[in-house]
């Protein structure tokens, strides 16, 4: 570090109404702050973008307190330990940590972890051997449970969730239909992952193509979208189907309910007619699993069984508007920052 070196920051400007906008954000700059006695220096090598940050920018009652108006958007960040006065970190380890937007964070040392490099691609922290990855384990697992043989179709398909869920659910025997938008993710789907079939929700007649996709029916769900693609899953649901509710966004950029009939009474007689289980889940819900996650999916991934794909923007003053494609679908992949 030069003693010139600023600490830019992107700090939550003003909370968006619908799609976030660039001026939701601004970039500010600080001094580089000094660790004391205990604390660390860390430098962002890699910032994570995630659609949960829409819900960090709006005052909406939600699973965790939104940033406030001024503050450093939040996010997990692979970081450098530059200066350390913790007697547990030393200069140069590489460190898991939740830093936010911004070159330069202090920790106190709590709730980081080490990261060896030897071991795996630092980013893969922050993608598949990280939350994304955990949230696709623990939420197809525990609530997915799926069979051999059952047909399990998932939803945002070729993003770090969706794809790892699809891979999951083929090693433990399922025929497995993905949902992406556009040709070229559709075709990484199958020709790349494996999955018996790869459908374009940009596509007209959605509805009739999952329908042939799905002959036998829908056993697992693994919902990441919610919006036309849960209306043309809904149908197709088996007798006991199980549907993880992991995320809605097509819905995150919503400020009001969508017009049209109220569907409510259709929907829970389908439940109960159908005895389904619709599971929604935070991936802290399942904290407890994280060795098991980090054991098998890590084995599967050295092995070869699994595959992955990051889709990289450089510089932190790109952040933003790489947040704001990632709400869209213009990312394929993990969508990371490099700073560095
Ligand atoms: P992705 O990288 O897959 O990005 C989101 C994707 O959603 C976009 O790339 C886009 O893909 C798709 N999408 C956006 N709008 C629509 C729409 N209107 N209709 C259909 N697809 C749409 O994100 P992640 O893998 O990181 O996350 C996937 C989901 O999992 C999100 O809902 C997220 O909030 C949720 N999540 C939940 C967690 C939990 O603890 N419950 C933890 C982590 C993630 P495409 O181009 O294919 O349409």
């Amino acid at each position: 570090m030069t003693m010139a070196e600023r600490n830019r920051r992107i700090v939550l400007a003003a909370r968006p109404e619908g799609e976030p906008k660039a001026s939701d954000f601004r970039l500010v700059e600080a001094d580089v702050p000094m660790p004391a006695e205990g604390q660390l220096l860390l430098r962002t090598l890699w910032l994570s973008l995630d659609p949960y940050m829409r819900g960090r920018m709006s005052a909406a009652k939600s699973y965790a307190e939104p940033v406030a108006i001024g503050e450093v958007m939040v996010g997990g960040t692979v970081c450098e330990v530059v200066e350390s006065r913790n007697t547990k970190f030393r200069t140069g380890e590489i460190v898991l940590a939740y830093t936010g937007w911004q070159d330069y964070a202090l920790s106190d040392g709590a709730g980081l972890r080490k990261l060896d490099p030897a071991e795996a691609p630092v980013s893969t922290a922050l993608g598949v051997l990280g939350m994304p990855g955990m949230t696709a384990y623990t939420g197809l697992l525990n609530i997915g449970q799926p069979k051999p043989d059952e047909t399990v179709v998932v939803a945002a398909a070729a993003g770090p969730v969706g794809s790892l869920v699809a891979q999951i659910a083929k090693i433990k025997g399922c025929r497995v239909v993905g949902i992406a938008g556009g040709a070229e993710k559709c075709r990484y789907l199958v020709e790349e992952l494996g999955l018996d079939a790869g459908l374009d929700h940009r596509a007209g007649g959605l509805g009739d193509r999952l329908a042939k996709a799905c002959p036998k029916g829908i056993d697992v769900y693994f919902e990441n979208v919610g919006g036309a693609v849960w209306d043309a899953v809904f149908p197709l649901l088996n007798m006991f189907a199980r549907v993880p509710v992991c995320g809605v966004v097509a819905h995150y950029n919503d400020q009001a309910l969508p017009p049209g009939p109220d569907r409510m009474s259709l929907l829970m007689r389908n439940v109960l007619f159908k005895r389904l289980t619709l599971r929604g889940f935070i991936v802290s819900d399942f904290a407890a699993q994280a060795a098991d996650f980090r054991r098998e999916v890590g084995g599967w991934l050295k092995e070869g069984r699994i595959k992955y794909r990051e889709d990289v923007v450089h510089g932190l003053e790109k952040a933003p508007e790489a947040f704001i494609g990632l709400l869209i679908g213009r990312n394929f992949g993990k969508r990371l920052v490099k700073l560095r």
